[in-house]
């Protein structure tokens, strides 16, 4: 879905624009895997490009930083973040991409986050992306991990990297079980979210989905219940547990990569009729038209380039 760099690529780092080849860290930065990031689309619209939403992505970067307590250097402010993935999308004369902004403790003073003075790094990535363009006419089939999403432990209302690391256990663990993705679990046996994107089940013609204490403050996600209010569709914030998953009638996936994903098979269950739900397919038919500007509530949401 992502595709390769090709030669000559740019990427910015530290406040300046350098080619993928020569965007290179010291081999002391990155100990503990400490930062945080976001990641961002842009959708090709009749030649143009719309990236979704790309204000709040980059407050929910500065979100995620202040949580972890990483200072970022002053002149790499809001608007400049903003402005960086707009030029490397210009740069690099991508349609349709992924930006991937991210801030990283260096450690060339020490090896972990205990030294003092260490550098906070700031970069962002565009690469193209070839995926599906918003949501997949696919169904796939989650499975429930053995990883628990610790929310108290894992602070997980920040786009941090150490969080990932029980994700993509648990994405691997539910993949090597011929599953698409994982439904992980908090400490109580309450739903969270998938490896990488947030959940929502449908129950007679209501939404629900886990409160934010549990799951990351998905964009997608926001997106979905705001649509959902201005519709007239019942949407509430819930704890779930896995059962409510088995007896739902539909239940989908959300989040920037992902969409909205119908889900059609919950622990060798299968949800509903197996195929994309009616609340679903509409939801999808909503989301495209907002990501593409094509929405006369939402235009604020994109950011023509
Ligand atoms: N949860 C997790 C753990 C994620 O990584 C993502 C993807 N950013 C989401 C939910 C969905 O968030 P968003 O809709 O903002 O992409």
């Amino acid at each position: 879905m992502i595709l390769e760099p090709e030669a000559g690529h740019m990427v910015w780092l530290d406040g300046a624009f350098r080619s993928w080849r020569d965007a290179t860290m010291h081999i002391c930065d990155h100990h503990y895997g400490f930062g945080v990031f976001e990641g961002v689309r842009a959708y090709e619209v009749e030649g143009r490009t719309a990236v979704f939403r790309l204000d709040d992505h980059t407050s929910r970067l500065f979100r995620s930083a202040r949580i972890l307590n990483l200072r970022i250097p002053e002149q790499y402010d809001h608007e400049c973040l903003n402005n960086v993935q707009i030029e490397l999308l210009q740069r690099n004369h991508l349609r349709r991409a992924y930006l991937r902004p991210f801030i990283y403790l260096g450690g060339t003073h020490a090896l972990s986050p205990r030294g003092r003075d260490l550098t906070v790094h700031v970069a962002v990535l565009a690469l193209g992306w070839n995926g599906p363009d918003s949501s997949s006419k696919h169904a796939i089939a989650v499975r429930t991990s053995s990883f628990v999403r610790a929310t108290g432990a894992l602070l997980t209302r920040a786009k941090a990297n150490a969080n990932y690391m029980t994700a993509m256990l648990a994405l691997q663990e539910a993949r090597a079980a011929g599953a698409d993705d994982a439904i992980l679990l908090d400490q109580q046996g309450f739903v969270t979210e998938a490896s990488a994107a947030n959940l929502f089940v449908v129950r007679d013609g209501v939404l629900h989905t886990p409160p934010k204490t549990a799951a990351l403050e998905g964009i997608t996600r926001d997106t979905i219940i705001r649509l959902a209010e201005q519709s007239g569709i019942p949407c509430t914030e819930a704890h779930l547990t896995r059962e409510d998953i088995y007896v739902a009638d539909e239940a989908f996936l959300s989040g920037t990569a992902v969409g909205i994903t119908p889900i059609r098979e919950a622990d060798g269950r299968r949800l509903g009729s197996g195929s994309p739900g009616s609340l679903t397919v509409r939801l999808q038919a909503m989301y495209e038209a907002c990501v593409s500007g094509r929405t006369e509530h939402h235009t604020t949401w994109v950011r023509w380039v």
